[in-house]
């Protein structure tokens, strides 16, 4: 197998790629072999994906089952969120919320905890009310809420299994509308953060670090009340034409904005389906930073911005909502996302990563499990107080190491 991630950081070192098209193919290729992961849409920009053997799920029948009096829907493990919403559509139901690009397997974003924004928005992974997964012996397990370690399998960083089946909480179809304000002040996203954030269901703040914030991305349920579209938000006016998140790029394939009303699923993410989502040739970092330290480390990342500027595309700035899950870089506490899209030099960014870890260290940051970050385990294990419970739950799982990966042993269980 010679290919490679989306962002071509990453060429997978495995010999053989799998597709099974039957729950027993999946099963079987698992129990054979020594070293194997599952590869979603590989939209991971380091190795967390990779090992001697892959195998994708997306041949598998996609099965979508809307359950209305459970308000549950579930479905075949490898589908992407865009082809998923596609089938709710018929059947007039919504997801909570979406990260910013609809291309993304469902399960792949849910090993890693990817989270979209919003101040009462968990990550996607909070939505997942049941699962079907196949262990390294082949067999099947089957998980639900009510079960013990359920908080543990879902953040599973693919180090658990095979997910062959997610089921998760939906709710009625409902509408979004979406506006770009620009101009916003530094005094006044700091002296108004939490009025900003909690301006729309879901906000993003967009900067390149320089005299100004830059953009705020608003984005409402059409039920909610309008934002201040004539007037300006803090002194950020609402923007007349659609933009991209990146100055300078088209926003051909950037959702609608304007604030023209349409559907969650054309709305919640930034990009749309059909189109490269964000610039496509970038590499991605995100910190995640307990929410009661948001000033504090968004200045940090001011004073690094002569450093930051010169490999930057564009940074976000995004609210994510406490959970439960044990892996979850919003475990026990509401977190901002602290992201930043770089120029595709690997090396440079690098260096660059080095500077901003040591000045989020202070607020005990959490990086995104599918980006690029520096940290190891020795650094990781204090952030997170669940993780004697997962190394637990990997060794019961998985006790011959069949989905042990170099990823797994040097940035979580810090084993050889
Ligand atoms: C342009 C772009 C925009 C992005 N935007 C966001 C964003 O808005 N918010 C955010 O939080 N993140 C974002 N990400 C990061 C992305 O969501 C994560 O990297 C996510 O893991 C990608 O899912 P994937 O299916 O591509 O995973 P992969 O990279 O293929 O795999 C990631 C991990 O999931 C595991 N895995 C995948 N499928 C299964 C399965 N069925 N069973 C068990 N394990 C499995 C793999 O083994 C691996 O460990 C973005 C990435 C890109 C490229």
């Amino acid at each position: 197998m010679s290919e490679s991630n989306w962002a071509g950081n990453y060429s997978y070192r495995a010999g053989k790629l799998h597709r099974p098209s039957r729950l027993e193919q999946v099963q079987e290729i698992i129990a054979n072999a020594p070293r194997v992961r599952v590869l979603g849409s590989r939209h991971s920009f380091n190795d967390i994906a990779d090992s001697a053997e892959l195998l994708s799920l997306d041949a598998l029948p996609p099965d979508v089952v809307v359950d209305h009096e459970a308000d549950t829907v579930s479905f075949s493990a490898g589908l992407r969120y865009g082809e998923l919403a596609e089938a709710m559509k018929a059947e007039g139901v919504a997801l909570p919320n979406l990260a910013s690009l609809p291309h993304i397997s469902v399960a792949g974003a849910v090993a890693t905890a990817t989270h979209g924004s919003g101040d009462n928005n968990g990550n996607l992974a909070t939505t997942v009310a049941g699962l079907e997964i196949v262990t390294s012996s082949g067999e099947i397990l089957t998980a639900s809420r009510d079960d013990a370690d359920f908080d543990g399998l879902v953040v599973g960083l693919g180090a658990l299994g095979a997910i062959t089946r997610l089921t998760l909480d939906v709710e009625r179809s409902y509408q979004v509308r979406q506006r770009v304000f620009e101009g916003l002040g530094w005094e006044a996203l700091f002296d108004n953060f939490d009025a900003i954030t909690s301006t729309g269901y879901s906000v993003s703040v967009f900067t390149h670090w320089t005299g100004a914030v830059d953009q705020v991305w608003v984005k409402s349920r059409a039920t909610d009340a309008p934002e201040p579209v004539r007037g300006d938000l803090f002194g950020a006016i609402a923007a007349t034409v659609d933009r991209h998140p990146i100055l300078g790029l088209d926003p051909v394939n950037c959702s609608p904005q304007l604030g023209a009303v349409g559907l969650w699923s054309d709305r919640l993410p930034h990009f749309r389906m059909g189109f490269t989502p964000s610039s496509g040739l970038e590499l991605q970092s995100e910190y995640l930073v307990p929410r009661r330290h948001a000033p504090a480390a968004i200045q940090a990342m001011r004073a690094l911005a002569d450093v930051i500027r010169p490999v930057l595309q564009v940074s976000e700035i995004r609210t994510v909502a406490a959970d439960g899950l044990w892996m979850s870089p919003q475990y026990g506490q509401d977190t901002i996302a602290i992201h930043f899209t770089w120029k595709p030099e690997q090396d440079a960014v690098e260096r660059v990563l080095f500077d901003i870890e040591g000045a989020l260290a202070p607020f005990e940051a959490r990086p995104h499990w599918g980006k690029v970050f520096l940290a190891e385990a020795a650094s990781i294990a204090p952030r997170y107080e669940r993780l004697p419970d997962f190394t637990r739950l990997v060794d019961r799982l998985d006790p011959r190491g069949a989905f042990r990966n170099a990823w797994l042993n040097k940035r979580v269980l810090g084993r050889r």
